[in-house]
């Protein structure tokens, strides 16, 4: 008798049949086990445009800065909220939050 969902053999090639587990960032963020990281290449700032959304959302005093008009994440006082990600205008989201073992 055959149990579970019946697996195509694409499905197989696709890796359907492996359960499916929350990326790392995801896990980091809810377990409070992150921190933000600035990705410079997407930063509205870092390329010219005047943005400071993530440190005027920041919750946390001094865990995200502006120097010389672009963010910068002090590890030590970021709690990995993830406040600053929400809120990126930025289009291929230029904050992430990282585990810190990743670090
Ligand atoms: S993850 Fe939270 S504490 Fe860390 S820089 Fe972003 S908003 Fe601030
Ligand atoms: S909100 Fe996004 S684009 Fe704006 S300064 Fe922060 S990381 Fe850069």
């Amino acid at each position: 008798m055959r149990h579970g969902p019946r697996l195509s053999r694409r499905d197989l090639l696709r890796g359907r049949f492996l359960p499916s587990a929350p990326p790392a960032a995801d896990v980091a963020a809810a377990t409070g086990d992150g921190v933000a990281v600035v990705m410079a290449w997407g930063c509205l700032a870092f390329r010219g445009t005047i943005c400071s959304v993530c440190v005027e959302r920041c919750p946390e005093d001094g865990a995200l800065r502006l120097e010389a008009g672009r963010p910068v994440v002090a590890p030590d006082r970021c709690t990995g909220c993830g406040d600053c990600v929400d809120v990126c205008p930025a289009p291929s989201r230029a904050v992430v939050i990282r585990p810190r073992r990743d670090r």
